[in-house]
């Protein structure tokens, strides 16, 4: 039995690892770099050691912490070493038990031509291509010729869709092969390719398998991955949309020989390409190790994949025969990542200042490696979240998806959000018509011009705002608005906010009881307003609507109706700072009360020094000097309720003129 896990890998899949270990009572061991010291991963585990290599491929470094800790098994995760069969080796060699496959499954499947060579002696299907050691260019052209363009050229070591190049006619071939094995040995170590017959919309179906030491090997059933974006999963579900019964157990017969044949250990998956007219399908390659997307066979399943490495690891038999597992309900995961899908999908760094996950209710399950306050750097994946949803049946789990992406709210970077939630509601994919070439196909419909917040949407802003400057502890709308009334009878309040390169004006208004909101053109009546920071609720026309306003000075980031916007709010104050400047005075920019006098009358001081302090909308606001210059008269004592608009002290700039 194993006491102790170490688990070679961050984030998200550590946090995994360590959920299942603990319940099985198992003590875990967290390893980091420097960078991921506050890392949720390192705040769960029983324990936590910092690489000193600062590398988590630093193999040496890895097990002398699990000598140290004591531990007597590695968990590697995905990625890193996971596929790595030195380090399945080197932890053979310390007598620390490897949860994953043997070594020779690790070498053979880790290179894809030695992986078909080996499975072309069995009746296993493989894609059409050239997976042969000769690796001269007029020999893999002639190859090329022979199987037919278009063809696609793969890295042997290759992964995570890199090193792969689409070739569509003969006489590129000669310069993408180039390209290709450039690119190979620069991120694989390794120049060899293969070449596979290009199939056109295929779809992309793995089996999850699972072997013991007791040769026993057993199939849970596929996952449908084939909305990619460059050879990238996105979206993954199972079960997959339209596949026969016949099928499935062909394809999961199929995907128990090809682990046979390597003899395997643990859980693996055997990626296939499947033709979308004939539905013929091919071997791709099996990735040695837990996939990202495990979780979508755990909620079909209803079982524990880490819990079933641990046991297989500790010499048990699988816990469940073919015969037992069954399939129940459909699952969806989607891959939630800090990019920006409007710039090509560019990570976005930066520091979560919001993070708030749907509620997890019945059939949805959030796995992620970050919290709130945390940091996304350029040093990893920028992956969120998974967010993984189950129903029983698959329009029921996407709706649920929907929602539970719509609640989703996270501010500090840019997200992929919106994208998937316009993927997932796309009509073509609800119909789970799904080939690999899904996104390139639909870009122009889950990649639409960002537009600016609907009118109800500022409306809604605006009000937030209005009733965030009420005096404190009276969120609901009671009418009571110091100040408003100073300027003169009407009580109305002006709001503007700039989102990208626009302007939006707000005016919110009160007379003879009743509020009204003029935004975009139209005219709202509001009632029924409650604000409890960040969350707004109010009636707009009747309509009863919600959204969170998140403000720090004057940012805004609005969210409403599952999507999320960042304005400005133009600040009276510093607009009025210019102005200020040329009439000699500074006034009021708004109606509050004078705080603090900073300066004395006479005085010169610098551009930028503060000269007063103002008490508006529960915020202190301070004036500051617009430019060098000498303080004249203040015309208000702290304490004084000021109009907006009123002169506040006179001040006169410097002339800097020669
Ligand atoms: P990786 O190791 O990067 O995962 P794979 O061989 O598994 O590489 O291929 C990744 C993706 O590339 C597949 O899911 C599929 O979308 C596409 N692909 C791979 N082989 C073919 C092929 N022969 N024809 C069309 N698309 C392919
Ligand atoms: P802008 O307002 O200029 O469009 P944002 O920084 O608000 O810029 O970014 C909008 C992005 O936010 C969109 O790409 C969208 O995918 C993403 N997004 C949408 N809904 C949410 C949400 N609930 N939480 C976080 N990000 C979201
Ligand atoms: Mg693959």
């Amino acid at each position: 039995m194993l006491r102790k896990i170490l688990i070679a890998n961050r984030g998200e899949i550590a946090c995994r690892v360590i959920k299942s270990a603990r319940a099985m009572g198992i003590a875990t061991v967290a390893v980091h770099v420097a960078a991921d010291a506050g890392a949720l991963f390192v705040r769960q585990a029983d324990e936590a050691w910092h690489l000193a290599g600062e590398s988590y491929l630093d193999i040496d470094g890895i097990l002398a912490v699990a000598r140290a800790s004591g531990a007597d098994a590695i968990h590697p995760g995905y990625g890193f070493l996971s596929e790595n069969p030195a380090f399945a080796r080197a932890c053979d060699a310390a007598g620390i038990v490897f949860i994953g496959p043997r070594e020779a499954a690790l070498a053979t499947m880790g290179s894809k031509s030695a992986a078909k060579t080996l499975l072309e002696q069995s009746a296993i299907p493989l894609v059409p291509g050239y997976h042969g050691d000769e690796q001269i260019p007029p020999r893999l052209a002639a190859e090329a010729d022979r199987i037919g363009y278009p063809v696609l050229i793969k890295a042997c070591s290759g992964g995570g869709g890199k090193g792969m190049r689409i070739v569509a006619r003969r006489e590129d071939f000669a310069a993408e092969l180039a390209a290709c094995q450039r690119e190979a040995a620069a991120s694989f170590g390794d120049e060899r390719v293969l070449i596979e017959k290009y199939l056109q919309a295929p779809r992309h179906i793995e089996i999850q398998v699972f072997a013991d030491s007791h040769g026993q090997c057993v199939y849970l059933f596929e996952r449908d991955c084939s909305v990619q974006r460059r050879h990238q999963k996105v979206v993954e579900e199972a079960p997959a949309p339209g596949l026969s019964a016949e099928m499935r157990r062909a394809m999961g017969e199929t995907a128990c020989a090809v682990a046979r044949a390597v003899d395997y250990l643990g859980a693996g998956t055997v990626e296939f390409i499947v033709d979308g007219d004939s539905g013929d399908y091919f071997f791709m390659e099996m990735n040695t190790r837990l996939q990202v997307e495990h979780p979508v066979t755990e909620m079909v399943t209803g079982l524990d994949l880490v819990a079933w490495q641990i046991r297989v690891a500790q010499g048990e038999p699988l816990p469940l025969t073919q015969a037992q597992l069954t399939l129940q309900g459909h699952a969806i995961e989607a891959r939630l990542y800090a990019e920006d899908p409007q710039a090509g999908f560019l990570p976005s760094c930066g520091t979560l200042t919001h993070w708030q996950p749907p509620a997890l209710t019945e059939g949805v399950r959030i796995d992620t490696g970050v919290s709130g306050g945390d940091t996304i750097t350029p040093l990893f994946d920028p992956m969120l979240a998974k967010l993984i949803v189950w129903g029983p049946t698959r329009d029921e789990a996407l709706a649920r998806m929907a929602q539970a992406l719509a609640a989703f709210q996270v501010d500090g970077v840019m997200t992929n959000f919106g994208f998937l939630h316009k993927l997932i509601t796309h009509p073509a994919f609800c119909n789970g018509i799904v080939d690999t070439g899904f996104i390139e196909r639909h870009q122009a419909a889950l990649l639409p011009p960002r537009l600016p917040p609907a009118p109800t949407a500022l409306a809604l802003l605006a009000l937030a705002d209005t009733l965030a400057a009420q005096p404190a502890g009276t969120g609901a709308w009671d009418g009571a608005l110091p100040g408003w009334r100073l300027g003169g009878a009407a009580a109305t309040r002006h709001w503007t906010y700039r989102w990208r390169d626009e302007t939006h004006a707000v005016t919110v208004s009160r007379q003879n009881g009743a509020c009204r909101i003029e935004a975009g053109g139209e005219t709202f009546v509001v009632a029924d307003a409650q604000w409890q920071a960040p969350r707004l609720t109010a009636r707009l026309n009747s309509q009863r609507l919600a959204a969170t306003v998140l403000a720090r000075g004057a940012a805004r980031t609005l969210f409403w109706q599952g999507e999320r916007w960042t304005l400005t709010w133009d600040d009276p104050l510093v607009a009025d700072a210019a102005h200020a400047q040329d009439s000699g005075h500074l006034r009021a920019p708004m109606p509050g009360r004078v705080v603090a006098l900073c300066a004395e009358a006479g005085v010169r001081v610098k551009k930028g020094t503060a000269l007063l302090i103002m008490e508006a909308m529960k915020m202190e606001h301070t004036l500051f000097a617009p430019a060098d210059g000498q303080v004249g008269a203040y015309h208000f004592a702290p304490g004084a309720q000021v109009a907006e608009g009123m002169d506040l002290l006179d001040f006169e700039a410097q002339d800097d003129t020669p």
